[in-house]
């Protein structure tokens, strides 16, 4: 990875005062204006703080809000490496759960794939989005860092032209910002991807014909790890949050009404998909605190950079959440994407920059492979005959007894390396 770059060469780079009126309209400025305080958005941010870039955060929602919605949980070693360098480690160090490797459950047993053992010693940390957001927030308005929360009608202006800016409201009116690039980390249904002409962008999306029902129970663990387990009945997954809060998830149909869904009923089917046949294990239950259906889908949009404006994380992909990978993808875009504009501010060029788009895309595509491999093995498919299920019981079985398979899930699973 590039170095952190040299005050810079297009607009005077970390030189120039962090904030600046303009004159004429009387807009500010900044070097990137940043859509979003998600994961991406917020890793950006602190990285380009790093590398004395100037950034502004715009994000619509308050900052209550999203340090409190609750999201993905497992992050990658890679993302926790991260955390590490970028001095925001030190909560989720004490707090998360590492975990060196995954149950697959399925005809009744258990079978442990041991990410230590299979990729020389990479772990994954079980760790709140929202625990990750608290800590990317608090650390970036410490450092200096500008987020402005509670912000509406964010527009992308003149991104063809010669002066691309941010328009949005915020108390006290109307404002502009003025900006060398534009980062839209505004999630699946900000207006960045929009703001892409539509002939100079291709979309892929599939609706996966599945939902998961996703809890949240005060319990203890019932797995030290976390157990996904294919049944007849369909998917489930036990995952967790703290020794005393778990994360547990079944296949549900995409139409299905969380009304439908009573504790006692969710419980029943839990216990039922996740039961071993020897009987020695069991499902420990508490009081269900949080509920609520997500759909599956999956998406890229290609290419990820329109001029000055390049997407980051959900913005431009979403992946079936069954592989763990949407928040880790966020995180490595914005690693490409500081990297390539640190380069340009110094003495690295636009090389880089240049190769954003080709870079995170072919990322993206391997973690949408992943998801969709795992998606496809674990859950039960309302359209599969007797023929299909053989098939994915065979590909269950395989997995589970082949080294070469062991390792190929747990070098996906903890994250393929950075490259660009
Ligand atoms: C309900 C749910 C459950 C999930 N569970 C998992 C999981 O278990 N495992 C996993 O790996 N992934 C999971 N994901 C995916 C993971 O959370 C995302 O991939 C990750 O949040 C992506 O980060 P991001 O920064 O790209 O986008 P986001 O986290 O969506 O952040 C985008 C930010 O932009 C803001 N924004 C949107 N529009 C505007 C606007 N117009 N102006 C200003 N700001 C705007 C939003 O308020 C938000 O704060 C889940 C996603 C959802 C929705």
């Amino acid at each position: 990875m590039p170095g952190p770059g040299r005050a810079g060469r297009r607009g005077g780079g970390a030189r120039r005062p962090k904030w600046f009126a303009r004159g004429g309209r009387g807009a500010t400025r900044t070097q990137v204006g940043i859509i979003g305080a998600g994961p991406a958005g917020l890793t950006l941010a602190l990285l380009l703080q790093r590398h004395g870039i100037d950034a502004v955060v715009l994000e619509s929602r308050s900052r209550q809000e999203i340090e409190t919605t609750l999201r993905a949980g497992v992050l990658e070693q890679a993302t926790v490496d991260l955390m590490g360098e970028l001095g925001v480690a030190e909560r989720m160090m004490r707090q998360a759960q590492f975990h060196g490797g995954i149950e697959i459950r399925f005809g009744g047993r258990g079978h442990r794939i041991d990410f230590v053992r299979l990729t020389g010693g990479r772990r994954i940390a079980l760790y709140a989005q929202h625990e990750v957001i608290k800590d990317f927030v608090a650390a970036l308005l410490e450092r200096g860092g500008r987020i402005e929360f509670s912000v509406s009608g964010v527009a992308l202006r003149d991104l063809d032209g010669a002066h691309p800016r941010l328009s949005y409201r915020a108390e006290g009116g109307a404002r502009e910002i003025d900006c060398d690039f534009i980062a839209g980390c505004d999630g699946f249904h900000g207006p960045s991807r929009a703001a892409i002409p539509e002939p100079a962008r291709t979309e892929h999306g599939q609706v996966l014909p599945f939902s998961w029902l996703g809890i949240l129970a005060q319990a203890p663990l019932s797995s030290p790890e976390l157990c996904y387990t294919h049944s007849d009945r369909g998917f489930a997954l036990l995952s967790t949050r703290s020794p005393e809060i778990q994360r547990m998830y079944i296949q549900v149909d995409p139409d299905d009404d969380v009304a439908a869904w009573p504790d006692a009923r969710i419980w029943e089917e839990l216990r039922a998909r996740t039961a071993v046949g020897d009987g020695g294990w069991r499902l420990i239950e508490g009081p269900v605190v949080q509920k609520g259906i997500v759909d599956m889908r999956a998406f890229v949009c290609d290419p990820m950079r329109y001029g000055p404006l390049f997407l980051l994380g959900d913005a431009a992909h979403i992946v079936p959440p069954t592989g763990a990978k949407g928040l880790n993808l966020a995180v490595a875009d914005a690693q490409t994407l500081a990297a390539g504009l640190a380069a340009h501010y110094g003495s690295g060029g636009d090389g880089l920059l240049g190769r954003y788009s080709e870079i995170c895309l072919r990322r993206a595509w391997r973690a949408v492979r992943f998801s969709m491999f795992m998606t496809r093995l674990l859950h039960r498919d309302p359209a599969h005959g007797p023929m299909e299920r053989r098939v994915q019981l065979a590909e269950l079985d395989y997995l589970t007894s082949s080294e070469a398979a062991m390792a190929s899930l747990a070098e996906n699973y903890v994250g393929l390396p950075l490259q660009w």
